[in-house]
């Protein structure tokens, strides 16, 4: 049976980032995510600005920003009565640039040591995937699931399953639940999902587009990126709404 110091379960942003900082650390880890590929679900917008110092202490900013919108847009969010509408309000937040400028200003340690990022998870998670692939200590696995978890007191084995049905035991000292909102490391410890596990229901609408807001043609035509998400209040039986449940994890 395969033996590692850690298991991660989800390669989400929290499981690859864990894997980086657990190979920054020295600690060799195997992580396993259930879908063969990064996420298609443009959820997050902003990352904030912590958690932009922590991929800074993992070398991956420059990779991250290369991705994200550029620097000088702002980070507005606008209320709007339709797309072609007037605004009724705007919820004004600073760019990239302006945050730098800030940051410059008021050198007190009050200030973040990275200003957050506007992107969508469909691109932080290729960025991340990339660094855990270059990462030595790190096996990583996509399209395995990880399906049962026993524990003794020397350790902890799991079940794994491929995506062809065939699976495998890995025995591990930690189990890492990075699995999103519907973990199945916490199904199987038994752990009870504490509050409310649905809000809201809602739908949201992608939209696709070639430009990236960079004043670059060439630029333009070789990002395709999702650059919008619209949350709005809906018929709960609105259809395609919840269409698999990795946008009901987050
Ligand atoms: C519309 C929307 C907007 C959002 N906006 C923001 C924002 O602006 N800023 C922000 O910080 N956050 C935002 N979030 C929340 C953000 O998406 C989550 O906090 C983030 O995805 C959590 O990362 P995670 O790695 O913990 O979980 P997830 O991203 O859910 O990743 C979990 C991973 O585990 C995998 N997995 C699940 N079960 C198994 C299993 N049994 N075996 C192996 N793999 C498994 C899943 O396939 C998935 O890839 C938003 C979410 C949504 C839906």
């Amino acid at each position: 049976m395969k033996q590692v110091p850690v298991l991660i379960a989800g390669g989400g942003p929290v499981g690859m980032t864990l894997a980086c900082e657990l190979a920054r650390r020295g600690i060799t880890c195997l992580l396993v995510e259930r879908n063969p590929t990064t996420t298609r679900h443009p959820k997050m917008d902003i990352t904030n600005a912590r958690s932009m110092e922590l991929f800074r202490r993992l070398g991956v900013v420059d990779a991250l920003r290369a991705v994200a919108v550029p620097e000088s847009s702002n980070f507005d969010v606008s209320w709007i009565t339709q797309l072609t509408g007037h605004e009724l309000y705007r919820f004004r937040y600073p760019s990239v640039t302006e945050w730098r400028k800030l940051i410059r200003e008021r050198n007190d340690g009050s200030m973040p040591a990275e200003p957050p990022m506007r992107v969508s998870q469909v691109e932080i998670e290729p960025v991340l995937q990339r660094a855990v692939q270059a990462a030595p200590l790190v096996e990583a696995r996509w399209g395995v699931e990880l399906v049962d978890v026993a524990q003794d007191d020397e350790a902890v084995t799991a079940t794994l399953r491929r995506a062809d049905g065939i699976t495998e035991q890995v025995r591990c000292r930690y189990l890492v639940g990075c699995d999103g909102g519907t973990s199945r490391v916490r199904g199987c410890l038994d752990i009870r999902l504490e509050g409310q596990w649905q809000v809201q229901q809602r739908f949201l609408t992608h939209f696709r587009s070639t430009e990236n807001g960079s004043s670059d043609a060439a630029e333009e035509e070789l990002v395709p990126v999702v650059r919008f998400l619209v949350g709005a209040l809906a018929n709960a039986n609105a259809s395609g709404a919840n269409h698999d449940d990795e946008g009901a994890n987050a």
